[in-house]
């Protein structure tokens, strides 16, 4: 079929509330936030927290313990050396004073002696460690030392000899207690190294269990498996949507606020020569391939319809034409609405353009057939007058008007005078001729729009001429007499005159309620037959 330009632009607008269904088909997908959320704090974090509370509190306590533990062993080492120096110089001075009988040594001795004393009074009220029988020994140390010096000053020195051996002893004895002291920090000090060792074991083993747990069951379990399953879904998704929008052989697209084309599916290309990537890159694309004598109508659609706030359901659509790649006239239906996200913010325009070219062309030929039809029924094929059928419809028509409007109509029966001797004489096909050429003067002659020439039948025609005044009538039919004698058609065997003639009646009226159709009819064909009887190529004139 050859390219034919089928114009067929127009506005409208789309009667459905709801041009597109709403999809009942809820996809959730979850992001890796939601994904956590979903997994729960009890099963996937309390232990684990847990855990490392219990940590890093035995951790302290451990640490403090040790430290503690540590700081009363030096105390008690400084203690007991600062004591022990103290009793040193206390023995070598009582020795001294004793058996030197120095009587300086003895107040020397009896200055130490009070620092001892108060020295020991000072480790049994801090207490910082529990050592009772060392403090005992440094008593009785103490006690033998005051001894060694009283009997020194009595001058028993043997008592005092008796009373520094036992100083000796005690010294022996509080060597060997300082030992077990230090074995007793030291025993101490492991203990609190094993529970440290227990502590961090436990805390350990738990939290690789726990980090065990949650990486091979619970992160699988609760946050991959959902990941993945909602990825799945997702691709799912837009596998429908790709498949949906690349097999959809109208032309969509969807605008954004912008003006810029979000997407537009690929079938452009077959109705416009165009890629969506072209569109893509220049938004203007569109308007520039619009017909010249559409873009006044798609500039008023887009100022109209392709605003902001209009409702969802308000789809309207135009009709235009564009030019395709290849210079084709594309003639395209546009149905466009404005779209919302759920949380009604303008999401831009969503446009469906389908290519009607072909249906524009079969309408557009279908008119033309229809056009013809209507010709064909109202028409006579040989004549190109009107036909019977279609004087009938308006002579109806003009008789109601005639009567409403009170005004004049007319109407004029012709007839061939002698016509079957003609067809005898010159053949069948020069009467056709002769009734083509009659019919040619009747049209011209009453070539006014309103005037109704038409084939009543053979070789018999009919004129309807109204609002025409009864002078006006005569003349014309009179014009119309001359005019088919001045065609000078040779007819040999007419008794009337040696060329074609016609013979008229005409009926003149100013309808009245009573006046029908038919009475009129009958009015001119009997002034018709009266013209006949008059001798032919006459007029008759009768008024109703
Ligand atoms: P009158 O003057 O009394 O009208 O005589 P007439 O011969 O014209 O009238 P009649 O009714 O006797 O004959 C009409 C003829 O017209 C008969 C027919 O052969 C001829 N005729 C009717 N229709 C056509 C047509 O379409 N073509 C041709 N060539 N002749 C036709
Ligand atoms: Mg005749
Ligand atoms: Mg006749």
């Amino acid at each position: 079929m050859g390219q034919r330009e089928q114009k067929s632009s127009r506005v409208y607008r789309v009667e459905q509330t709801t041009l597109f269904h709403k999809s009942s088909t809820k996809t959730r997908f979850y992001g890796g936030r939601e994904m956590i959320k979903r997994c729960s704090f009890c099963t996937l974090w309390l232990p684990t927290v847990v855990i490392s509370i219990f940590t890093v509190v035995s951790f302290l306590v451990i640490f403090i313990l040790l430290n503690h533990s540590l700081d009363e062993m030096i105390q008690a080492h400084k203690h007991s050396n600062s004591l022990t120096k103290k009793i040193e110089k206390m023995v070598s001075s009582t020795l001294n004073a004793t058996f030197l009988g120095n009587e300086e040594r003895f107040l020397e001795v009896a200055l130490i002696s009070n620092e001892i004393h108060d020295a020991i009074a000072s480790i049994e009220q801090s207490n910082t460690y529990n050592t009772a029988s060392l403090l005992e020994s440094y008593r009785q140390l103490y006690k033998n030392l005051i001894s060694a010096v009283s009997y020194s000053k009595e001058n028993r020195l043997e008592d005092a000899q008796k009373a520094l051996e036992e100083v000796k002893a005690y010294t022996l004895t509080l060597e060997e207690q300082m030992n077990k002291l230090d074995a007793h920090f030291l025993q101490n000090e492991k203990e609190h190294e094993k529970t440290l060792f227990l502590v961090m074991f436990v805390s350990g083993t738990l939290l690789l269990f726990t980090a065990l747990f949650n990486g091979f069951y619970l992160i699988p379990q609760r946050v991959i498996r959902p990941l993945e399953e909602s990825s799945q879904k997702l691709q799912r998704s837009e596998e429908k949507y790709r498949i949906v929008a690349n097999w959809t052989h109208d032309w969509e697209y969807w605008v954004g606020k912008g003006k810029e084309i979000i997407f537009m599916t690929p079938s452009v290309q077959r109705i416009t020569g165009y890629t969506s990537g072209e569109f893509a890159k220049n938004p203007s694309l569109l308007t520039s391939i619009i017909h010249p004598d559409d873009k006044a109508l798609w500039e008023q659609h887009v100022q109209e319809a392709h605003l902001p706030n209009r409702p969802e359901e308000d789809a309207q659509g135009v009709e235009f034409r564009v030019i395709a790649k290849d210079g084709r006239i594309v003639n395209i239906d546009h149905i466009c609405r404005p779209v919302y996200s759920t949380n009604k913010e303008f999401l831009g325009v969503r446009v469906a353009n389908r290519d009607i070219t072909l249906k524009t062309g079969i309408l557009n030929e279908l008119k033309e057939k229809n056009t013809l039809l209507d010709t064909l029924a109202t028409t006579d094929a040989l004549s190109g007058l009107y036909n019977r059928r279609y004087f009938n419809e308006a002579f109806e028509r003009e008789i109601a008007h005639a009567k409403r409007m009170r005004t004049t109509l007319s109407i004029i029966m012709c007839d061939i005078d002698y016509f079957k001797r003609y067809n005898d004489t010159y053949g069948h096909q020069m009467g056709d001729s002769v009734i083509q050429k009659v019919s040619n003067v009747l049209k011209t002659t009453f070539g006014r729009g309103v005037d109704v020439v038409a084939r009543y039948g053979g070789e018999e025609f009919v004129v309807l001429a109204p609002s025409t005044p009864p002078e006006e009538i005569t003349k014309l039919t009179e014009k119309t007499r001359e005019g088919i004698m001045a065609l000078n058609i040779e007819h040999a065997n007419s008794q009337t005159a040696p060329f074609v003639t016609m013979s008229f009646g005409v009926a003149n009226c100013t309808p009245d309620v009573a006046l029908t159709a038919d009475k009129l009819l009958k009015a001119a064909d009997d002034a018709l037959y009266e013209s006949k009887e008059r001798g032919r190529n006459c007029i008759t004139f009768v008024v109703c």
